[in-house]
């Protein structure tokens, strides 16, 4: 069939092509740049009502078939006058020829000399080229007395300020918010085109793994990666496709990879990456597809694997609790994010903040503490690391809301100098 396509580079060509490339010392930065460049959205578009659109991605631009708004209006309460009238360095004494009201044409066109009461989103009527506030006015209710220094225009929204009709108003790769719900409304969009949303198959692996609702025997201990992995990707706003626990035997994990390959866009898995793991996993990975082996130069979080089996991406995320989450963090959300059709896609933001604490920090990985910030006494926002930090240890996770971030080359710090931080708040 396709015998004249030439072969596709492997991802192993095209990694070890790259200078200094060194699967045992990745730097975190390296490897999310590799795996972006990697990636392309998936293909498939829906269209939902606007409120099923919330967390979805824009697959088309949503092009204005309206100005918006719609008509030159007033932007406050006030008085509509003609700036002629009232440009004299004396006050002005004009006329009450009427009210118009938001919603409401207006009763008259404004004859020199007078003014009409406007109120904020009426329709500017014409003649009027300047609105004046009602607080800097006088009325006896026939007459309104306007003091001298308006600007012509003032206080006028113009039609078109927002939105010009013909132009799009939202640009495909947005992820919608709530602010876009309200924006599509605004131009009269019922329905818009999103992208499908990415499917993630996802198992933990582990013969000391127990589901929820079965006794733990000696060593055991329940899978809570299964249920950190479903609250981040549902976030994310992906379709779940939960495999649950696959013991540490070649048959039953060569099943789960090769279903989890035919039926989705990525797969997902915790634990087995490890250098002292049973090999099965990472057996199991090399058979079935192409996979890189990396050791990340950052803690917690060392081990990852990297690659495909079949059509599929594959992530083979730590087993520690914390690493997981981690890792997640720093690389399988951008990849997500980007198979998802996001565009651009944006690292987490992170912001300078003084560490109250001394912190011990060896360079040459890249360290992520979880941490508090918090204001001190003085008003100003601090931050210090909240709890064990042992990669094992989720209520630590749960007891912080942001990454101290302690960048690749950096050593220790001293209490009072800038960290970098990277909140969490609503991700984890
Ligand atoms: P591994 O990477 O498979 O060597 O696992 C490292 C550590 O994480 C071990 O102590 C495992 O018991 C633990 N672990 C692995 N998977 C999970 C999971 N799904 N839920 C909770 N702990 C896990
Ligand atoms: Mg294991």
């Amino acid at each position: 069939m396709n015998q004249a396509t030439p072969t596709p580079q492997t991802l192993t060509d095209k990694i070890s092509c790259q200078s200094d490339y060194d699967p045992n010392a990745m730097t975190v930065s390296r490897a999310q740049d590799f795996i972006l460049s990697l990636l392309e959205p998936v293909d498939g578009i829906e269209r939902v009502f606007v409120r099923q659109a919330l967390g979805r991605v824009l697959a088309e631009d949503a092009v204005s078939p309206i100005n918006v708004p719609a008509a030159d209006n007033s932007a406050m309460d006030g008085y509509a006058a003609r700036f002629a009238d009232i440009s004299g360095d004396a006050p002005a004494r004009l006329k009450v020829a009427g009210t118009v009201l938001a919603g409401h044409p207006s009763p008259a066109a404004l004859q020199p000399g007078e003014a009409l009461r406007i109120m904020t989103g009426a329709v500017i009527p014409s003649g009027v080229d300047t609105v004046v506030i009602q607080e800097v006015t006088e009325t006896d209710g026939e007459h309104v007395v306007i003091p001298p220094g308006q600007k012509q225009g003032q206080n006028i929204r113009r039609a078109g300020e927002d939105l010009r009709a013909g132009h799009p108003a939202i640009v495909a790769g947005k992820l919608l918010r709530p602010a876009e719900l309200g924006l599509l409304a605004s131009i009269g969009a019922a329905e818009v085109s999103v992208r499908r949303r990415v499917r993630v198959a996802m198992f933990s692996t582990g013969d000391e793994l127990k589901s929820l609702g079965t006794p733990l025997a000696g060593g055991d201990v329940y899978d809570s990666n299964r249920y950190t992995m479903w609250g981040v990707l549902t976030r994310l706003g992906c379709e779940i496709i939960d495999m649950g626990v696959i013991p540490d035997d070649p048959a039953k994990l060569e099943t789960a990879f090769r279903s989890a390959s035919e039926n989705a866009d990525v797969i997902l898995t915790s634990g087995g990456v490890s250098v002292g793991d049973a090999d099965f996993v990472k057996t199991m990975m090399t058979r079935l597809g192409e996979v890189l082996f990396w050791k990340i130069a950052m803690k917690p979080g060392r081990p990852m694997a990297f690659g495909r089996i079949g059509k599929a991406w594959l992530f083979g995320l730590p087993g520690n609790p914390v690493a997981v989450m981690v890792t997640f963090y720093q690389f399988v959300r951008l990849s997500l994010l980007k198979l998802a059709g996001v565009s651009p896609v944006l690292p987490l933001p992170t912001f300078g903040v003084p560490v109250s604490v001394n912190l011990k920090k060896n360079p040459g990985r890249t360290e992520f503490l979880r941490a508090a910030l918090s204001l001190n006494e003085q008003g100003q926002w601090t931050v210090a690391p909240a709890g064990a930090q042992g990669s094992g240890v989720l209520r630590s996770m749960s007891e912080a809301n942001c990454f101290i971030v302690l960048e690749h080359e950096r050593g220790n710090v001293a209490a009072g100098e800038t960290v970098q931080v990277q909140p969490m708040e609503g991700l984890v």
